[in-house]
């Protein structure tokens, strides 16, 4: 493997102490709210009136992540990424992190950096603290849990439970890509696999591979929320698939959606890559997942502030539970919305 090659230093050379007081040195708390951070018994925060979010998270190898395709650098970044959106769809900006480690004899220290470079990537990108966590030896593989804590705005943490009807639905970004980018990354892994001399034939799809390997937490759509008097009825994150999110939406608050298939917002890269894969673009969108992009419901009376936000598509709205949720799809055909995708045309 890639990062075995070159320097190798044992993780036994330096040890669990070692490598913790590493992880100290490389992580010194930037704000002020971080009493204590790696170093002793347990992270000491400042506590706020603020009521506060947290999340976790759990990644194993060979189930959530493949190393043969995912370098490590990425791996950190996007795990702490995944859990910061989680506190974005609470409508919190998240603060602080902690990561979890269970790590075999076949990563080296160097191996571990590079995880840890790309943690630190992210902490300093989202300028959040790494506070601490926990390391252990595992059998097989590489374990890794990233927990994050975010605070609320004064209006109040943003449910699933809470959408309305006749409220806008809208979506942040664009879908489908991250999915793409999987495709394109499996497609070389197997071409790889059958003759190792091919060199994987990346170019030209850096989008959609970017958005597989280094998603992004979006919170610059909570600040723009923030800047523009926006508080969405309800919120959550596309880490499964539009179709999927739309659907607990529905369930949770008790209501129905008519999504329009026309108003999803889709790249050109991901509509023309989808074709050329012989996939529909839209159920690509649909049932794709991991975009991390925002999902949430707006009252109608907010429509005007969404003006000149590129960022964010109006792509249906809210409707009674018993009208249940429906795609009206490009050529006026309704289908109810199912978790993979909609029922075949
Ligand atoms: P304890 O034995 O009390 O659990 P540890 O030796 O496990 O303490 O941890 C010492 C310090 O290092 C603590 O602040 C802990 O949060 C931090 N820490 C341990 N592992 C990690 C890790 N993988 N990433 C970040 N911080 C860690
Ligand atoms: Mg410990």
């Amino acid at each position: 493997m890639e990062f075995e090659s070159q320097n190798r230093t044992e993780l036994s050379s330096i040890g669990e102490f070692g490598l913790i007081k590493q992880f100290r040195a490389a992580f010194t708390p930037k704000q002020t709210t971080t009493l204590m951070g790696i170093g002793d018994d347990a992270a000491v925060i400042q506590n706020s009136n603020t009521p506060l979010a947290i999340t976790s998270d759990l990644l194993l190898e060979g189930v959530h992540f493949d190393l043969r395709y995912v370098p490590l650098k990425h791996l950190g970044y996007k795990a702490v990424v995944v859990n910061l959106s989680d506190i974005c769809a609470m409508n919190a900006i998240p603060k602080k992190i902690l990561v979890n480690l269970g790590v075999s004899n076949r990563f080296s220290l160097e191996a571990i950096e590079e995880l840890y470079a790309g943690i630190q990537a992210a902490c300093q990108y989202y300028n959040i603290d790494l506070i601490g966590g926990d390391t252990s030896a595992s059998q097989q593989g590489l374990m890794l849990s990233v927990t994050a804590i975010g605070e609320t705005q004064a209006s109040g943490a943003v449910y699933r439970s809470t959408a309305k009807e006749h409220d806008l639905v809208c979506v942040s970004g664009d879908l489908g890509a991250a999915y793409m980018g999987l495709q394109i990354l499996e497609r070389e892994k197997s071409v790889f696999l059958a003759n190792p001399k091919m060199q994987p034939e990346l170019e030209g799809f850096d989008y959609l591979i970017q958005r597989q390997l280094k998603p992004e937490a979006r919170i610059d759509i909570i600040n723009g929320f923030i800047e523009r008097g926006i508080i969405p009825t309800a919120m959550m994150d596309i880490s499964d698939g539009l179709a999927s999110e739309l659907l607990h939406i529905c369930n949770e608050s008790k209501v129905g959606i008519r999504l329009y298939e026309d108003k999803i917002p889709i790249d050109s890269l991901t509509f023309n890559t989808a074709l050329q894969f012989n996939l529909d673009p839209t159920v690509c969108a649909l049932s794709g997942g991991e975009d991390y992009e925002l999902l949430f419901t707006i009252p109608q009376s907010a429509y005007e502030k969404l003006s000149k936000w590129n960022a964010i598509s109006v792509i249906g709205h809210v409707t009674s539970a018993h009208a249940g949720c429906e795609m009206i799809a490009k050529d006026g055909t309704q289908h109810p919305i199912q978790a993979q995708g909609w029922k075949a045309f």
